[in-house]
């Protein structure tokens, strides 16, 4: 997993934001909101070569940033597959590719609020899930969090 806190840290650097949309319209990724149904947050996909991400336009402010976080997650390390067909498919690649998303998009998330948990000194994934809103479930994906958070906070001088 360190090798998705590492793709996490060098995105942020290169682009300056460790906000997912903003990312994606750095990256030249279409962020589209549209009606979906209830059990779908999101997908995302490519037309032409050109990425793209759909988000379910009944999401919450977290919500939607969470989503395009794990759908980022996807597009970075997965290349642009069509994870809606991925999530509904439950063999082990599957949630192989899941895990890895949710832990790109904690590592994502975290770096945003860190200045949250600068003050902390012992990190749980409590607290993670709090400050950044996420699931416990998926703040869980991430091991050895506090190897990788003392690695975030070097890259973020605090
Ligand atoms: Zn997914």
């Amino acid at each position: 997993m360190k090798e998705i806190a590492k793709k996490v840290l060098e995105l942020i650097k290169k682009y300056g934001s460790s906000d997912p949309v903003e990312l994606c319209e750095k990256m030249g990724i279409i962020v589209h909101d549209h009606d979906l149904p209830e059990h779908i947050n999101g997908f995302a996909s490519s037309y032409e070569n050109i990425p793209f991400m759909v988000l379910n336009s009944s999401l919450n402010y977290y919500n939607r940033k969470i989503t395009a976080a794990h759908e980022l997650g996807h597009i970075i390390l997965h290349g642009a597959t069509n994870s809606v067909n991925l999530s509904m498919n439950t063999s082990f690649c599957t949630s192989k590719y899941e895990r890895e998303a949710d832990c790109f998009a904690a590592h994502l998330l975290i770096a945003e609020e860190i200045s949250q948990l600068e003050d902390m000194e012992c990190v749980t994934v409590q607290d993670i899930s709090m400050v950044t809103h996420m699931p416990l479930s998926m703040s869980l994906e991430c091991e050895g969090w506090g190897e990788n958070l003392t690695t975030l906070r070097d890259a973020f001088g605090i």
